[in-house]
C-alpha cells in the first residue's frame, strides 16, 4: 500500500516517471493535467472552464481540481494506493488532500529552470498521455506514438512564454509545499538532472522502501 505524490516543475519528467512507477507497482497513475486535457478534448463543461487557465500557464481554480481528485481517489482501483502527479499544487490543495487521503511519500524531482526550458522545447506528447523528447527519448517511428500509433503533438501550453509563466507559478505556489511535506518526514529529494534510467533508479529505491 503506497499513496505517492510526485512533485516537480513542468518538464521535470514527473509524468514519465509516474507512468513507469504505475506500470511496475500496479498502482493507478492519476495526472490532473492529463484528466484536464482529456476534458478539453472531449468538450466537457469542466474542460471549457479549464482551457483558458491552462493555455496561459495559470492554475485551474482549486474547487474544480479538488473535486476532480476527490472523485478519482474514491474509485476502487485506488484502494491499494495511487501515484498522484500534478496535485496538490498549492497549499489549499494540500489541505484538501488531507481531507480525502493519507499520503505515504512525496517525491520531489529537482531540475534547474534553464534545463526545464530546454526540455519543454523538445517535448512531444500523445493523446494517450505518453510523452517523448527528441532527441533524448524519441518514439521508435518519427512523430508517431509507440503505444497507440497516433500522431504526436506539441502541448498547447509548451510555448516559450507559457513555460516561463508555469515555472513562475511553480516556484510561487507549489514549491512551498516541499517544506510542508518535509516537516511531516514524507519528502524524498530526487536528482532530476540525470537521464530517465538514473531518475527511475532513485525513485524505485525510495518507493521500494515504503511499499515493502
Ligand atoms: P501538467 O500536465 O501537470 O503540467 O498540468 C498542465 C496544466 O494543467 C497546469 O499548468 C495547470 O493549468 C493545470 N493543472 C494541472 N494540475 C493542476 C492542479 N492540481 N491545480 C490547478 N491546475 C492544474
Amino acid at each position: 500500500m503506497a499513496n505517492i505524490v510526485i512533485f516537480g516543475p513542468p518538464g521535470s519528467g514527473k509524468g514519465t516517471q509516474a507512468a513507469l512507477l504505475s506500470e511496475s507497482f500496479g498502482l493507478p497513475h492519476i495526472s490532473t493535467g492529463n484528466i484536464l486535457r482529456h476534458c478539453i478534448e472531449s468538450g466537457t463543461a469542466l474542460g471549457l472552464k479549464a482551457k483558458g487557465y491552462m493555455d496561459s500557464g495559470e492554475l485551474v481554480p482549486d474547487e474544480i481540481v479538488d473535486e476532480m481528485v476527490s472523485e478519482r481517489l474514491s474509485q476502487t482501483d485506488c484502494v491499494s494506493g495511487f501515484i498522484l502527479d500534478g496535485f496538490p499544487r498549492d497549499i489549499h490543495q494540500a489541505h484538501a488532500l488531507d481531507e480525502f487521503s493519507k499520503i505515504d511519500m512525496v517525491l520531489d524531482i529537482r531540475v534547474a529552470d534553464d534545463e526545464i526550458v530546454k526540455r519543454v522545447g523538445q517535448r512531444m506528447v500523445c493523446e494517450c498521455g505518453q510523452t517523448y523528447s527528441v532527441p533524448d527519448n524519441p518514439p521508435k517511428k518519427r512523430g508517431v506514438c509507440d503505444i497507440c500509433s497516433e500522431r504526436l503533438q506539441r502541448r498547447d501550453d509548451d510555448t516559450p512564454e507559457t513555460v516561463l509563466r508555469r515555472l513562475e507559478v511553480y516556484h510561487k505556489k507549489t514549491e512551498p509545499l516541499i517544506g510542508f511535506y518535509r516537516k511531516r518526514g514524507l519528502l524524498r529529494e530526487i536528482d532530476g538532472s540525470l537521464d530517465i534510467e538514473g531518475v527511475k533508479k532513485q525513485i524505485f529505491d525510495a518507493v521500494s522502501g515504503v511499499s515493502g
